[in-house]
């Protein structure tokens, strides 16, 4: 054996579990040995004891920005708050970075994802610039860190498709450079029929390339911003079903409630994977409400309810449109948590499913990716008993696995409290199963 991960807790699973990896892969799958029971045990030259920790299957990221992150403060800071002044810094900013500049950025990016558990992202990559420095940077990037991230880029026309005139062409010169999946924005757009083009363009674009689709859309107040119906549509007719991605889709949440229910149908129908991005959204969206105000989200308990996928992104760190972040899917799905009425005990799980392995199957990633014999030796041990814990604490990831190698370790903060004239230490960590 290369190496033996001993006293695992597995979700779904009863006990504690060693884990044996051979060659980059799990070899088998053994329950631990804590009752003192005689049986053979098998050694390894890498060790590593969880100690009755949640052993997870890597975070993945459905949905970033990688070319747009640190921005925030480079040369403005978005002080308003809104999506309007984001895009706007952004408009200024794309035109003085340089490739090195947007390499380095994401590549620090990966770095703190990698910290934090995360082995799978897609990223977006803005191609409205002529230059597609943008594309140049984080191809290059993919590339150099695919021993241990896989990621998949998105040609993201970020100005819209049909607003000026390179940008259709813009967007298959991306595709040409080795972008994996097709984007697109329809609500930016200028005109209802243009955003509904924008969505039968990167359709187009997808059947001739062999790509997968995920789609900014809808990520507006506007209940009359409907292009997922359209998305779902091109979806059924070209039989794409499971590859399309639509991100956001805000605007779901300020739908008519009839409108809504025979939408999540066609949605079901279409197998769409939906990407719901809390960090960004929930100080982005209806802004122009005044009081009450309305949450910017898509409907994801309703449509999880009736067997759509449905993820949670990250989608900004430190950028124009969002001041925080620090790449860390736990931190997203205890804000969704929040946001999106997941509190109840049996939807703290789905959160966790969320950030693992239903934003798997958005990458269409699901057949490599679990804890299970003959699966790449890819997990994370996290300093938690179990999920509930995992997102209260935003906890830390002791190891991060890639086929077998140890990519990350972390050594917690350890805080000692003298109280009452006793000292002991504190770890903020629950019992198992939220108790
Ligand atoms: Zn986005």
């Amino acid at each position: 054996m290369d190496m033996i991960v001993r006293n695992a807790r597995l979700r779904g699973a009863e006990g504690l579990w060693d884990i044996e990896v051979e060659a980059g892969k799990i070899a088998a799958l053994a329950e631990s040995q804590t009752d003192g029971r005689k049986r053979p045990k098998a050694e390894a030259a890498n060790e590593i004891d969880a100690g009755g920790n949640l052993v997870s299957p890597p975070f993945v990221d459905p949905h970033v920005h990688l070319d747009a992150v640190f921005l925030d403060g480079r040369n403005t800071y978005n002080r308003s708050g809104t999506l309007l002044e984001g895009i706007k810094n952004w408009g200024t900013e794309k035109l003085t970075l340089t490739e090195e500049e947007i390499y380095q950025n994401a590549l620090r990016a990966v770095r703190w994802y990698v910290a934090n558990g995360t082995l799978k992202i897609r990223t977006h990559v803005d191609t409205t610039l002529e230059s597609l420095i943008n594309v140049r940077a984080l191809t290059k990037l993919r590339d150099d860190v695919k021993d241990t991230v896989d990621i998949q880029i998105v040609a993201f026309p970020q100005d819209g498709i049909f607003t000026a005139e390179p940008f259709a062409e813009l967007m298959e010169r991306s595709l040409k450079m080795g972008c994996d999946v097709v984007g697109g924005i329809p609500h930016n757009e200028l005109t209802r029929e243009d955003g509904v083009k924008d969505v039968e363009y990167a359709f187009e674009l997808a059947e001739k390339y062999g790509c997968l689709v995920d789609i900014h859309c809808d990520e507006t107040g506007d209940a009359q911003s409907r292009f997922v119906e359209t998305m779902a549509r091109e979806t059924i007719r070209r039989g794409m079903q499971g590859r399309v991605t639509a991100s956001h889709t805000t605007a779901m949440h300020n739908y008519d409630n009839d409108y809504a229910f025979k939408l999540i149908g066609i949605l079901a129908r279409a197998d769409m994977q939906m990407v719901t991005n809390p960090f960004d959204n929930s100080v982005l969206q209806n802004r122009n409400d005044g009081y009450p105000r309305r949450r910017g989200h898509t409907r994801a308990d309703e449509l999880l309810a009736r067997g759509v996928n449905v993820c949670i992104g990250h989608d900004s760190i430190m950028d124009p449109w969002y001041p925080m972040g620090k790449a860390s899917m736990l931190a997203a799905a205890n804000l969704f948590m929040h946001y999106g009425h997941f509190s109840g005990h049996d939807q703290i799980p789905v959160l966790f499913d969320m950030i693992t392995g239903n934003s798997a199957r958005a990458l269409r990633a699901q057949d490599s990716y679990g804890i299970g014999v003959g699966k790449p030796a890819d997990f994370v041990v996290l300093d938690a008993k179990d999920e509930y814990d995992a997102i209260r604490l935003e906890s830390e990831c002791l190891f991060v696995v890639r086929g077998g190698r140890v990519v990350s370790r972390a050594e917690p903060a350890v805080r000692r409290v003298t109280l009452a004239g006793r000292e002991s230490a504190v770890t903020f960590k629950s019992g198992v199963n939220g108790r």
